[in-house]
């Protein structure tokens, strides 16, 4: 009889014959299977005698449930018809546990345990003849696997982290910030970068590298993305309605917000009932957005450019920097990240990255906007440079709605 959990390994297109074990309860399994053709029957020691669990049919799989949770087999798997099996490396099984959402993998844990209690109860049960040993089997404690085990405690603390941020959105508790970006050579207020904050109610104002990346795990930035272009449209809105007109309003976007395949019409239904004129739209998007899935990219940014609006490829330098894409996108600025900036008077290779990457967005027609410009000796040497705008603490803040727009005042009567 060949036993692939045994000796001798299960060779792929072997053919297990009617009656032969593929393989028996209590061995430890290093793999599980697909049944490619064939039958297969599962039996479990029940009180002793063997009993049928399942009758198992071409496309289903056998043999998973000790490679979750590292147990022993819990059934013996007997082929009835000629077999032939697909093996699944119980690596490849670990590899494709690990990378599951952490809250299905506990969830399947806990299912598994239940099971295999249950089953370790009802086998109590079939034995015991006496009614007072009977109640205390079946309402004994039990050992299931807990949301408080040490092992767990950083999934339960994920899911309370997913469920205050979903809890905030639904209070409001996020609001816009607005970052001033100047024409370097005039100094000249162009634009705004809009960024998201948090005011939580006891922690304060929070920054979003704390949450963006739960809001992108959870899904959480669809709807958010949704409501923080909405809310960039209605902030430009109120200040056309002062008289105050901008060139753009920059706003960052996330690959999650590419998923829904109606991202652009959703978009393009935001501007029309926020009566937007898309042209004065600049979204940022990294450049691990454009390499995570480039022929969806490149589509859904030429219809948001059918649109009006313009692409600013962000934090440009930290990523891939491969010039290719420059032509391959549809892309009209480039965004130098802080990183270069900030080392570019004590680091000789970061100003020549810096002057290099001025040269070549010029010669390509892209405008440059450099990044977390702190300083004026910063401030000048990218004007020298010829670099179109700048944005950094030097200038301004990221402002509160309120403070970005006395910001705008004070600039217009200066
Ligand atoms: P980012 O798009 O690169 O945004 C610029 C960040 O640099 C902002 O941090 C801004 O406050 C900061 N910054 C600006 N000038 C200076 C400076 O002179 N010096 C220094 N040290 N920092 C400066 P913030 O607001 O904390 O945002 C961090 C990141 O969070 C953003 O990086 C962006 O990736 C993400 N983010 C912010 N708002 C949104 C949003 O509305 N949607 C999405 N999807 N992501 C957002
Ligand atoms: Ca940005
Ligand atoms: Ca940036």
């Amino acid at each position: 009889m060949a036993s692939p959990d045994s000796n001798k390994p299960y060779q792929p297109g072997e053919v297990y014959q009617p009656g032969e074990v593929i393989f028996q309860e209590g061995e430890p399994g290093d793999c599980a299977y697909i049944i490619e053709e064939g039958e297969v029957n599962l039996f479990m020691l029940v009180a002793g005698q063997s009993k049928l669990i399942a009758k198992l049919k071409a496309g289903h799989l056998l043999g998973e449930m000790c490679l979750i949770d590292h147990q022993l087999r819990s059934a013996t798997a007997i082929a009835v018809a000629p077999t032939r099996l697909i093996v699944i490396p119980g690596q490849r099984f670990q590899e494709k546990i690990a990378s599951c959402d952490q809250f299905i993998m506990l969830l399947v844990k806990v299912l598994l345990d239940r099971y295999r209690e249950m089953r370790a109860r009802l086998e109590n049960i079939s034995r015991i003849v006496d009614e007072d040993r009977l109640n205390q089997t079946l309402y004994a404690p039990n050992h299931y696997v807990s949301f408080q085990d040490e092992s767990l405690a950083l999934t339960t603390r994920q899911l309370e982290a997913e469920n205050a941020l979903r809890e905030a959105f639904t209070q409001r508790q996020f609001e816009l910030f607005y970052q001033p970006i100047l024409a370097l050579q005039d100094n000249a207020l162009a634009g705004c970068e809009a960024l998201i904050r948090w005011r939580h109610p006891v922690r304060g104002l929070v920054p979003p590298i704390e949450f963006i990346g739960l809001a992108e795990e959870t899904g959480l930035i669809v709807p958010m993305g949704q409501w923080i272009i909405e809310q960039a449209c209605a902030v430009w809105r109120q200040l056309e309605a002062e008289g105050i007109v901008l060139d753009f309003i920059g706003i960052n976007l996330s690959s999650k917000q590419f998923e829904p395949l109606d991202f652009v019409d959703q978009t393009q239904a935001l501007f029309i009932q926020q009566m937007m004129a898309p042209r004065h739209i600049k979204f940022e998007i990294t450049e691990s957005i454009l390499m995570a899935n480039p022929m969806q990219t490149v589509t859904i940014l030429n219809d948001l450019k059918q649109l009006g609006c313009h692409i600013a490829i962000d934090d440009f330098g930290t990523g891939y920097s491969s010039f290719s894409y420059l032509h391959r996108f549809p892309i009209d600025t480039l965004k130098i990240d802080k990183s270069f900036v900030s080392t570019m008077l004590s680091n000789p290779k970061s100003f020549q990255i810096v002057k290099t990457l001025c040269l070549l967005a010029r010669s390509i027609g892209l405008v440059v906007v450099a990044e977390g410009i702190e300083s004026e000796e910063e401030h000048h040497a990218l004007v020298e440079m010829g670099v179109d705008y700048g944005q950094g603490y030097y200038y301004a803040k990221p402002l509160p709605y309120e403070a970005f727009r006395q910001f705008i005042i004070a600039q217009q009567a200066g």
